[in-house]
């Protein structure tokens, strides 16, 4: 077997002492490698070093790079998802972190029940509040989630955040996880290359991390 290529080594080394150092148990996080846009030489060594969890921004470009190759995989979409692509986000990831609007939440669980088949659902909050970015508002957090439990009968299984590139993001993934305690969520989807360790401090049970194990995305 080949040697598993160093910056993956360092990244779950690192994730193991960042979990230690906050009193948890390194296998309470999951590592999400963040494959949109490598290059199919930089993935191949980190799935052959055993890693089976995938992150992807797009449907059609995860679709290209995984189809066939999945099997065994979990693969989950962390980008902005469009109502028209609703069927082929159920039928092909395994976990969804980006529903964020009832429009979506409608046709997911319309997907679901056509297909019989349900990924794990994470909600997206705009910690930030920025315009450029998805996700619901923290005030209207609540009742999104309410929304998606009883309207929709969504399983809900976490909340996920991107925190403004310019702010320490420290204050974001409390807040995210100040949302999820008061509504009896236990996951957490936070933190990427420049802050792992500071999300895992918070409480993440999975960091997306891309340009740390895989190098600068072209
Ligand atoms: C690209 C991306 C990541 C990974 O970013 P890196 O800084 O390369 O680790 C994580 N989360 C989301 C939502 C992304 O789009």
């Amino acid at each position: 077997m080949a040697t598993p290529p160093q910056a993956y080594t360092d990244v779950v080394a690192r994730i193991a002492s960042a979990a230690q150092a906050a009193g948890r148990d390194p296998s309470s996080v999951t590592l999400v490698a963040v494959s949109k846009t490598q290059a199919w030489d930089a993935i191949e060594p980190v799935l052959s070093a055993g890693q089976r969890v995938f992150g992807e921004n797009r449907v059609q470009e995860a679709m290209a790079r995984w189809d066939g190759k999945a099997d065994d995989l979990t693969l989950h979409l962390i980008g902005p998802l469009q109502t028209n692509k609703a069927r082929e986000a159920v039928q092909f990831f395994d976990v969804i972190e980006t529903l964020d609007r009832e429009r979506l939440a409608r046709a997911l669980a319309d997907e679901i029940l056509k297909q019989g088949r349900a990924p794990r659902l994470y909600i997206q909050v705009n910690t930030g509040e920025e315009d450029q970015k998805a996700g619901v508002v923290p005030a209207e957090a609540d009742s999104f989630i309410a929304a998606c439990r009883t309207t929709y009968g969504l399983k809900i299984e976490g909340l996920m955040c991107i925190p403004p590139a310019d702010e320490p993001p420290g204050p974001h993934f409390a807040l995210l996880g100040k949302i999820a305690a008061r509504n009896g969520l236990e996951c957490l989807s936070m933190g990427m290359s420049g802050d792992f360790e500071t999300a895992i401090r918070f409480g993440a049970t999975s960091v997306r991390v891309g340009s740390a194990v895989f190098g600068a995305r072209s």
